[in-house]
């Protein structure tokens, strides 16, 4: 395991402890005193043939400080060889840090990020060995900051350099998949007509088609009572282009992380599965067995028994899936691996539609993620464009593979495609008990308001021409 010295900070400092529990890495507190104030990694052994250029490499960096208190600005990336994929060349607006003086290049130094005219990330080598420096702060965390806090789309300008230098020293820089894996998700529509909300299902496959993307429906298995033959066609038509997921089962509030027995979570996910399963056979409409959880609510129980029940995955953003699992050791780690596996079941991230998506899809890329952009029907309001800049971005990065979440997650992990709805085994599937308030009252209260979530969903476009009009 690569041993690295530090200087300027304490052992206990909350971003080194997180780092050294994502990749294989020793600290220890350096002999000598530091020359100069700030921060300093400097790697004294590295244990693999393709990190020996890294031994005696150092990192030097501005005082411990906070993340992202900066005013908001642009942070251009220098084309250079030591930039990493896809970073190169892009000018990403961000959170920038405050503090810090820019760095004054010395001989030999490449700039390989600046603020305006300012580097602030720079790289040397002197003596054959490579040094980087970062103008900004090492970033102070709380204790129990998770790792997609320190590095998110608002904050990753200061995180970057350090995680950067850790991947590479201990091996773990392994490049992103190519072609990248794309898709993007959107939340409630179901199959009742031939548009849901603002969504129009034949405009977004020739949409789809022209741009050059793959549009997955997280659909609720209470609403697929019934299925219009048009929309099923347009399904069955595009299978590159559209397909369905499933989120939830009810689509009640919190439904996936309520404090259920063991039998409870095995009901409600074989209910959800045998729902899926007859409409797919209805409607000759193939379903990825993969959960998104309504309102992102998802707890380690729920994934332990979807991954019994053969679910292939849960695909939830890193925050909803820490807030709803709070206390639990492992919600620090999320946002840095390509996947997680919780309770024996894969757990794919995604990132909302708003909120610097630009960056985040940058983000998932340097790590290797699949860039799973999810929405709302709502985000249709003003068409498709917002679609075609998104999806425009991401193909902009390279090749791409775009499509249903079923193969992204086989891509992960072959085992998945063992994992088709309805192929659970059936001796997993308990029944709901008709004793039980949970499953015996709750569906009519549950199916009433997913009627009038869908009527109000259904009527928003035509308020909306009303109000524009
Ligand atoms: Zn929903």
């Amino acid at each position: 395991m690569p041993t690295l010295h530090v200087c300027g900070l304490r052992l206990d400092d909350p971003f080194l402890r997180l780092l050294a529990q994502l990749m294989p890495v020793r600290f220890e507190a350096a002999a000598d005193a530091p020359a100069e104030p700030g921060v300093r990694l400097q790697v004294a052994n590295v244990d693999s043939e393709a990190a020996r250029r890294y031994v005696g490499a150092s990192l030097r960096m501005a005082a411990p400080g906070p993340q992202g208190t900066g005013p908001r600005g642009e942070v251009a990336f220098a084309a250079h060889a030591e930039v990493p994929f896809p970073f190169g060349g892009r000018r990403l607006p961000t959170n920038c840090p405050d503090g810090g003086a820019p760095l004054r290049l010395e001989a030999g130094e490449s700039a390989l990020a600046s603020r305006g005219d300012d580097p602030i990330w720079s790289v040397a080598e002197a003596d054959g060995r490579v040094h980087f420096r970062s103008a900004m702060p090492w970033p102070e965390l709380a204790p129990d900051a998770a790792f997609f806090q320190a590095f998110n789309s608002l904050r990753f300008v200061e995180s970057l350099p350090v995680v950067d230098f850790l991947r590479r020293v201990t091996g773990t820089d392994t490049p992103a998949p190519r072609p990248l894996r794309a898709s993007f998700v959107i939340d409630d529509p179901n199959l009742h007509w031939i548009r849901y909300g603002f969504v129009d299902y034949a405009a977004v496959v020739a949409h789809a088609r022209r741009v050059g993307y793959h549009m997955s429906f997280a659909t609720i298995p209470l609403d697929t009572w019934y299925t219009n033959t048009r929309t099923a066609s347009i399904f069955r038509d595009a299978p590159d282009l559209i397909s369905l997921l499933v989120h939830g089962n009810n689509h009640r509030k919190g439904e996936l992380a309520r404090p259920y027995t063991p039998g409870e979570c095995t009901g409600l996910l074989s209910e959800a599965i045998a729902r899926m399963a007859r409409f797919s056979q209805r409607n000759r409409l193939a379903c990825s067995a993969v959960m998104v959880p309504p309102h992102g609510a998802c707890s380690e129980e729920i994934l332990s028994a979807m991954a019994a029940l053969g679910y292939a995955a849960a695909c939830v953003s890193s925050g909803s899936l820490a807030h709803h699992n709070a206390g639990r050791p492992w919600t620090r780690l999320l946002g840095f691996n390509a996947f997680e596996r919780i309770g024996g079941c894969q757990v794919i991230p995604r990132w909302g539609l708003k909120n610097d998506v630009d960056n985040s899809v940058f983000l998932a890329a340097y790590l290797g993620q699949a860039i799973v952009v999810m929405g709302h029907h709502q985000d249709m309001a003003d068409g498709l464009a917002e679609f075609d800049r998104v999806a425009g971005h991401i193909n902009s990065l390279g090749p791409v593979a775009w499509s249903d979440m079923q193969t992204i997650s086989e891509l992960h992990d072959p085992r998945s495609s063992a994992a088709a709805l309805g192929s659970a085994d059936p001796s997993h599937r308990v029944a709901p008990s008709r004793n039980d308030p949970r499953f015996g009252s709750v569906p009519v209260i549950a199916g009433m308001r997913r009627i009038a979530t869908e009527i109000r969903d259904r009527l928003t476009p035509m308020y909306s021409r009303m109000f524009t009009s």
